[in-house]
């Protein structure tokens, strides 16, 4: 048995988990993971955390000195844990894909309800307020759409897009060859969609990928959907780029400050990022916080695999899902451990 301390945990999570888990004992607390709530770990030798715990290196010199030896992120995206701190002292495991049809479905979702304004028609007719005045979309048939990143999310976006009789550009630093996907470059891609999809990782390279420069190339009222990560957007580029009607639409599950603010009930407070605030108050802006992923058989695959990495942790040479900062680099010169021996370290 396993003492496993369990941040940011929500009753989804608990859950799913408790279902689960026959083996180990779970702590649940509601507190993020960051420096200060890492003392919280103490007697713990695994940390389950989620995509907002601050995972730099205060937190994980502090978590070592703990005695803890594994991070077992329940999320694939692994942009919040500082990897070269933890290297060496703690290592690091994840869910690479747990239903990359739950995200890409939820793009869909937000891209479906922007166009046909179906979130203002909804706060109407509570309203008995039937008018169709400024509720106008256009057809998604025939139209293209630009998805930037072509994994296991965005593969799923462009079946969907497909679906719909879209026409589909794609762009990856890395393109699938034999996928029948037609790949162009950004430029291209920006000039020439209806719709950008973003579904690539944060790295330092895609940070603030659409910027002002990247908007002033988009066609008057593209849509664009972002369920990948907040940064990869200049908020406040976004934000002028709505003001001026290059962008008519944005469906956003993720901020770039989201941390502060996002799987928190702020209802009765007032938000202090007038950024967030503006966002919000824009007509043909949807923001949903970080649910993408928030089906049953997602949340199945979370449970089940964050516990399978926990125990191949302690029973295994080889740690199929282990991560370091050599494999976030692509590393492929053959001077990689975890190839030769299982582990990162
Ligand atoms: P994936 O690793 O299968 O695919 C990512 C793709 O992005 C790869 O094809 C990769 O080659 C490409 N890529 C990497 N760098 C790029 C660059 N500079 N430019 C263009 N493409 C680049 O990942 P996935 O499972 O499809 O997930 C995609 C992202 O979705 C994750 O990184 C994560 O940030 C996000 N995500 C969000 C939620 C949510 O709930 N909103 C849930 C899961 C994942």
């Amino acid at each position: 048995m396993v003492n496993i301390a369990f941040f940011d945990a929500k009753p989804y999570d608990q859950v799913w988990f408790d279902k689960i888990n026959d083996r180990h004992k779970i702590t649940y607390f509601e507190n993020k993971l960051n420096a200060t709530t890492a003392g919280l770990a103490k007697g713990y030798e695994v940390v389950c955390a989620f995509v907002n715990d601050d995972i730099s290196a205060p937190t994980i010199d502090l978590l070592h000195s703990l005695g803890v030896r594994l991070i077992a992120l329940r999320c694939a995206g692994y942009n919040n844990v500082d990897m070269k701190a933890a290297h060496g002292k703690i290592h690091v495991v994840r869910v690479p894909a747990y239903s990359p049809y739950a995200v890409a479905e939820h793009g869909m979702a937000l891209l479906l309800t922007l166009n046909r304004k179906l979130h203002r028609a909804y706060n109407r007719t509570r309203d008995f307020n039937f008018s169709l005045v400024g509720l106008g979309g256009m057809d998604l048939y025939g139209k293209t759409v630009g998805v930037i990143g072509t994994g296991k999310i965005g593969r799923v976006f462009i079946d969907i897009c497909r679906g719909f009789g879209m026409n589909v550009l794609a762009y990856d630093l890395y393109p699938v060859t034999d996928s029948g996907i037609n790949y162009v470059d950004l430029d291209t891609l920006f000039k020439e969609s209806h719709i950008i999809s973003l579904h690539c990782p944060l790295t330092d390279e895609t940070r603030h990928i659409l910027d002002s420069d990247a908007f002033a190339q988009m066609m008057e009222g593209v849509i664009i959907i972002n369920t990948s990560r907040g940064a990869l957007i200049d908020t406040a580029a976004l934000l002028e780029a709505l003001s001026s009607g290059i962008v008519g639409g944005a469906g956003l599950d993720v901020y770039e400050e989201e941390s502060d603010f996002f799987y928190q009930d702020l209802s009765g407070t007032i938000i202090k990022d007038d950024v967030l605030a503006l966002l919000v108050s824009r007509p043909n802006v949807l923001l949903t916080s970080h649910q993408a992923f928030l089906t049953d058989e997602a949340l199945v695959n979370i449970a089940d695999t964050t516990l399978a990495n926990v125990n191949e942790f302690f029973e295994n040479d080889n740690i199929v899902n282990e991560i370091c900062y050599q494999c976030d680099s692509g590393k492929i010169d053959g001077s990689c451990l975890k190839e030769r021996t299982g582990r990162c370290f």
